[in-house]
């Protein structure tokens, strides 16, 4: 290196900045995983938290990023075309390295240790130590829809849409539980269940706030990308 040169630090240095610090510029990056799923919502939601959004698809994308959502989508083909746009292993490398992630239905089974009622071949990104089951709201109601409280969330209830859903069958030490599903008529066996998680800085939530038009999960993400995990930790205070 021959002494710095403030004026061109461009792409190189985008590229190769600390993992988990803020773009050159200040302003943070949020990266969607635009392999399958919804990825045009979450970009919405996460322009609207006033970060810059970008899909991403290749492993030179997932580098100028601060942080990623994993959309929810079906995590089977997710899982397959991680492997196929060699996104895998640094996917994986980036969470296990402290990159604040946010997974919604799909993407919270993608970032299970283990799936019940997955496929074989299904690969795993691992960053939550939980055991979720898939499809777990039962085939035959696709989508379960109730209101529903989660921790370190201001200004009441969340309305939460399930399609297809997983729930968390079993969290590890480290995990909180941030929500489950309350009493009320038709939930059923899903009473009680967990479906939304946080370990460290990965956030994870059985249903779709993307389109729901409700921005304070996606607020909340955010905050823990800009403050670490003091903001979850001084919310629930
Ligand atoms: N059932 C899907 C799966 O197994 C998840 C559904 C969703 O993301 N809405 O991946």
């Amino acid at each position: 290196m021959t002494g710095s040169n403030k004026g061109s630090a461009g792409l190189t240095a985008l590229v190769g900045q600390p993992l988990g610090s803020p773009t050159l510029d200040g302003v943070t990056t949020v990266g969607v995983l635009a392999l399958q799923g919804d990825v045009r919502e979450h970009l919405a939601a996460l322009s609207d938290c006033g970060v810059r959004a970008v899909p991403v698809r290749r492993p030179i994308e997932l580098a100028a990023v601060d942080a990623l959502v994993l959309p929810g989508g079906e995590s089977t083909t997710m899982s397959r075309l991680l492997e196929t746009f060699e996104l895998l292993e640094p996917v994986r490398a980036r969470i296990a390295d402290g990159m604040p992630t946010y997974g919604s239905c799909a993407g919270m089974i993608l970032l299970a240790r283990e799936v019940m009622g997955g496929r074989a071949d299904q690969r795993q990104l691992g960053g939550l130590d939980v055991v979720v089951r898939r499809n777990a709201f039962g085939r035959q109601v696709d989508s379960f829809e109730t209101d529903l409280s989660l921790v370190g969330l201001a200004g009441g209830p969340v309305h939460a849409v399930f399609i297809r859903a997983p729930w968390v069958e079993s969290v590890g030490p480290d995990v909180e539980v941030l929500a489950t599903v309350p009493r009320q008529p038709g939930a059923g066996a899903a009473e009680g269940r967990i479906v939304a998680v946080r370990q460290g800085m990965v956030l994870a939530t059985a249903f779709h706030p993307e389109l729901t038009g409700d921005g304070r999960v996606h607020r909340l993400f955010c905050d823990l990308v800009r403050g670490g995990d003091r903001a979850l930790n001084t919310a629930t205070g």
